[in-house]
């Protein structure tokens, strides 16, 4: 029975029905995992750390594991590779395993199984509450999925926020309620969510990634991520219970040095499946049935874990492997190089990418609206800037980055699931944040030495898609604002773009 990297819990279905008078359970590091991604050191770590918990969790139950260490003397560095050799070593009758998240995970399980002749058994993730089947059914042949629709169909499945027939409160969506920048004095204090200082385990795993992998981006020096179950369920509880109530709000809001805001730090123990979404969406609705805590704030965040994560699962399922390769507006250059250190002068892709390096973290407006819109906005490759997000982020698995990224922030799927690219000029990141007081540019400079990147950028993009944007109802306002600037204001945000656009490292 195989237990993948990212599926560590007890209620793992390939762990059902275990025998331990004839059954095993494998569990594989590959070194090709931190590999196949430049990926960010803290990422490395909070995976093989909760593996390496979970495995001793499952020893201490007594039951029989065949661990494979990073450094195993005789092993290759390919999962696949190092699964063939398990399978010929071994020699089971079969291979029992939960569906892996990954699409790549699932070929490489079927040609490890097919190459030793070992039948695979693939079992429902029932950690998610919405099955592949299910999504499917609900999408149809629907050529335009929306969320929102989505998100209703699973209220009323599983009882959540619902009062008899009607959405608790009488709407299905506070979105409007959740979208205020911190007052202009500042966020003021804000609980700051649990850390966890390193156990040994996880001490001697942060001392194996600076050896073998410390040429990889970002820092370990802050590393505090939940690792076992116990310490989710202890961040969950604090969030719900010290951050849940000013969520809705702040969700959209950036300031300096504030790199968690009110949001609840639970990406990365969701995607190990530490905790499950149930007991999430669960422990909120109690906090607003029991404690009263602001319906608006409790919804906004219950949309997030029971719509838009299984949402994103759902359509990465349907549209592999062609999300992988898809891009929309043909966009091929390169990442600057400044992506990974944070070394340049827009002070808001410093903030944002400066505590991706120090935490593997950022908040989902910085991925989207800073990090996210700058590669729409520049042209580049939608290649690089998933590989990008999926190296950086210690929640980064591909079944929920990839959408995100090529699909909501990219719009690389040209609107799959979004009706209309998320760009907007410096001055959106100016209303949401403090870091444009701090920066070498104006977000209301189109032109000069001054002109803000986001801002030329995104009317040179307006002004490249003008028909397409003057079609869509939603977008068809940008371009009747680019048109009333004039062919000669046009012509020098055209020049501007296209000098920025040739030395992106320069910005
Ligand atoms: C370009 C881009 C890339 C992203 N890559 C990832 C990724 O690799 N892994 C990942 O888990 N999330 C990803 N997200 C979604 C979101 O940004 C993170 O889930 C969130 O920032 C995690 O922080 P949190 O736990 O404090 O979440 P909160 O903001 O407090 O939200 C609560 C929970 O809701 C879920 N959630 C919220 N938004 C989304 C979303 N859009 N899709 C799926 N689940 C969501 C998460 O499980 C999260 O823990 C990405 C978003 C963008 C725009
Ligand atoms: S001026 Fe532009 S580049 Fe600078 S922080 Fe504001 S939005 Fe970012």
């Amino acid at each position: 029975m195989l237990v993948l990297g990212d599926q560590l819990w007890r209620g793992n279905p390939a762990l059902d029905g275990f025998d331990a008078a004839q059954d095993r359970i494998l569990m594989l590091e590959a070194p090709g995992e931190a590999t196949h991604v430049w990926s960010h050191q803290a990422r490395i770590a909070i995976f093989l750390s909760a593996m390496r918990h979970f495995r001793d969790a499952l020893v201490a139950e007594g039951l029989p594991v065949a661990y494979v260490d990073l450094d195993a003397p005789g092993q290759p560095d390919g999962f696949g590779e190092r699964l063939a050799l398990a399978l010929r070593t071994h020699r089971p009758h079969a291979l029992v395993a939960c569906e892996p998240g990954e699409w790549r995970t699932l070929a490489l399980l079927q040609d490890a199984c097919a190459a030793a002749e070992v039948p695979l058994q693939l079992r429902a993730d029932s950690h998610f509450l919405c099955t592949r089947d299910e999504f499917a059914a609900w999408a149809g042949d629907k050529r335009e999925l929306r969320m929102e629709f989505f998100y209703r169909t699973m209220r009323r499945r599983h009882g959540v926020l619902m009062d008899g027939d009607e959405p608790a409160g009488g709407q299905w969506n506070y979105d409007v309620e959740n979208r205020r920048g911190y007052p202009r004095q500042g966020p003021g204090l804000i609980p700051p969510p649990l850390r966890f200082a390193p156990d040994a385990v996880t001490q001697e795993v942060i001392a194996l990634v600076r050896a073998r992998f410390g040429a990889h981006p970002g820092s370990l020096e802050h590393f505090g991520w939940p690792v076992t179950r116990a310490q989710a369920l202890d961040a969950l509880y604090e969030f719900v219970d010290q951050r849940l109530a000013a969520f809705g709000p702040y969700q959209d809001a950036m300031w300096t040095g504030t790199p968690w805001g009110w949001h609840a730090l639970l990406s990365s123990s969701l995607n190990l499946h530490l905790i499950t979404p149930a007991e999430v969406v669960a422990a909120a609705e109690a906090a607003w049935r029991e404690r009263q805590l602001p319906l608006a704030s409790v919804e906004g965040f219950i949309r997030q874990v029971l719509g838009w994560r299984e949402f994103i699962r759902g359509v990465y399922w349907l549209d592999m492997p062609r999300l992988g390769q898809a891009n929309h507006f043909g966009f091929s250059r390169d990442l600057p190089r400044w992506y990974w250190t944070g070394e340049t002068r827009m002070n808001c892709m410093r903030e944002a990418i400066g505590q991706t390096l120090a935490h593997g973290f950022a908040h989902h407006i910085q991925r989207l609206m800073v990090t996210g819109q700058f590669g729409i906005l520049a042209q580049l490759s939608p290649q690089q800037v998933c590989d990008w997000y999926l190296a950086v982020y210690v929640d980064a698995v591909e079944w929920v980055e990839l959408p995100n990224t090529a699909g909501m922030a990219l719009f690389a799927n040209g609107g799959r699931f979004t009706s209309k690219p998320y760009v907007s000029s410096g001055q959106y990141i100016d209303r949401m944040s403090n870091y444009c007081s701090g920066c070498a540019y104006d977000p209301k400079q189109r032109t000069g030495p001054q002109a803000c990147p986001y801002t030329t950028l995104f009317w040179n993009f307006v002004d490249g898609q003008e028909r397409a944007f003057l079609r869509n109802p939603r977008t068809a306002m940008m371009a009747r604002n680019l048109q009333r600037l004039g062919d000669a204001e046009r012509a020098a945000i055209r020049a501007e773009a296209q000098r920025m656009l040739s030395d992106l490292d320069a910005l």
